[in-house]
């Protein structure tokens, strides 16, 4: 912890802790360093994480990195952060990000970008998002790990830009108690970690069973880390022809045909699959996650949460409305606002919202009928490129952006656990992730199955 502590204070210009908590690392410290001692320590016990600023934190500013909740300091502790606690895990403060979540470079964010500590000739990248702090902060040694969360890509995107690892657990596996809402049925918290070992040990002490989250799963928690075997011999594994993509680097499909390649070195069979839906996978996507996030963002009103703006005399509540969302907000989640409230209006319901979701049900029915063919686990790049420059898609066509998640939104909306890991360096000799995309509850076996490619 002290080691962390030091090397968060030397990587300011990372911009990846937003907010430090070392007084309260230190005491847990302390906690688990006695509970280790008494020889009753499960395995997160003592290991130094960042949180992601979406979780709720007891008494440590949580603010979505939004200037919204400016000032907001939970009196509850986040389900998935408090079993993380509970298991003795140290958190050394919480993690830049997207504001709410919403973004692939960690430009929204009120608190300014975090920055890849992978360079290219001194140019400062993006290390992703939205998770982008919890991304640069395992990849640069500020912590061991860190939470993430993932409504459309937001851990695996960074962690192949950092090259680290993240997963984005079954919908329901985590529970979303006490995580600040984006679009409700998309949003996972997962690890992002150094290798798959450390995500099948983390993953196993955040997910389980929570009653105040009426979407998590009562099942049972399997031992993940026991399943990294090695074995995989028998597995079929489909390589979907949809993601093939026109302009997809060269470098990426060669590490992509590596990866499938080590899986078949292994014993795992590799299978051609077809996914017909996937090309309508981005646009029901953004129809869905802005119609939930402006029906979760409603609540941020100026009266119960954060900032208020300064009114002038005269005005009404309409005024405080206005004013405090238009100040608190910023540009990207406003957009979205405004694009759920569309697609959600009374003239235009049927035509987006319900369309997009007739998508979703065909896109998971596109990948039920290859599981029931037999099919064990998908192969497919994380991501179209390699992490981008600071600044080259910000101002650009705000659709250029959302092209980032095309390999990753599909698994959100058919529910489906998702890992990135690292394949490989391009070129340049950045970080480039693959995606195995495994079948519903089955993070154990995807876990088996990414440690092959490690
Ligand atoms: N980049 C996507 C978006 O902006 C995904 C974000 C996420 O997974 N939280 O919506």
């Amino acid at each position: 912890t002290e080691a962390c502590l030091r090397a968060i204070d030397g990587a300011d210009q990372l911009n990846a802790f937003v907010h430090k908590t070392p007084d309260l690392a230190l005491e847990r410290a302390k906690a688990a360093d006695a509970r280790i001692s008494e020889g009753d320590a499960p395995a997160m016990c003592g290991i130094p994480v960042g949180i992601k600023d979406l979780f709720c934190t007891e008494g440590v500013a949580s603010q979505a990195a939004s200037g919204i909740l400016k000032g907001f300091r939970p009196e509850y502790e986040s389900t998935v952060s408090g079993q993380l606690r509970d298991a003795g895990a140290v958190m050394l403060g919480k993690l830049n990000m997207d504001e709410f979540a919403m973004g692939s470079s960690n430009e929204t964010s009120v608190y300014g970008n975090a920055v890849n500590p992978w360079k290219v000739d001194g140019r400062d990248l993006t290390p992703g998002g939205s998770s982008g702090g919890s991304a640069a902060a395992v990849a640069a040694d500020l912590c061991l790990a860190a939470t993430g969360t993932d409504t459309g890509g937001s851990i695996r995107q960074p962690a192949a830009f950092t090259g680290t690892v993240g997963i984005k657990p079954t919908y329901g596996r985590c529970s979303r108690w006490g995580i600040v809402a984006f679009a409700s049925s998309l949003d996972q918290a997962g690890p992002m970690t150094k290798t798959v070992r450390d995500a099948a040990i983390m993953l196993q002490a955040m997910c389980g069973h929570d009653p105040k989250d009426s979407t998590s799963a009562d099942l049972p928690v399997p031992d993940f880390e026991s399943m990294l075997t090695g074995d995989i011999r028998g597995k079929k594994i489909g390589i979907p022809r949809e993601y093939q993509i026109d302009g997809m680097p060269t470098e990426i499909a060669a590490l992509w045909a590596q990866g499938a390649d080590m899986l078949r070195d292994a014993g795992a069979e590799i299978v051609d699959i077809s996914l017909p839906h996937t090309k309508y996978a981005l646009p029901a996507y953004y129809v869905i996650a802005p119609a939930e996030a402006s029906s979760n963002l409603a609540r941020y009103d100026g009266v119960r949460y954060g900032h208020r703006a300064k009114l002038a005399a005269g005005d009404g509540i309409t005024q405080m409305y206005e004013k405090t969302r238009a100040e608190g907000f910023g540009a990207e989640v406003q957009r979205r606002v405004m694009i759920g409230t569309y697609v959600l209006s009374a003239g235009f319901y049927d035509a987006y919202y319900n369309r997009a979701r007739k998508v979703r049900s065909l896109i998971k029915r596109d990948f039920d009928t290859v599981f029931a063919d037999g099919i064990d686990a998908i192969l497919t790049p994380a991501t179209p490129s390699a992490a981008f420059g600071l600044g080259e898609m910000a101002n650009a066509d705000p659709v250029q952006m959302y092209l980032n998640d095309v390999f990753t939104v599909t698994v959100n909306l058919a529910g489906l656990p998702g890992i990135a890991l690292p394949a490989g360096l391009d070129a340049q000799g950045l970080p480039l992730g693959l995606q195995l995309i495994g079948r519903p509850w089955e993070e154990g076996e995807l876990l088996k199955t990414a440690h092959v490619l490690e």
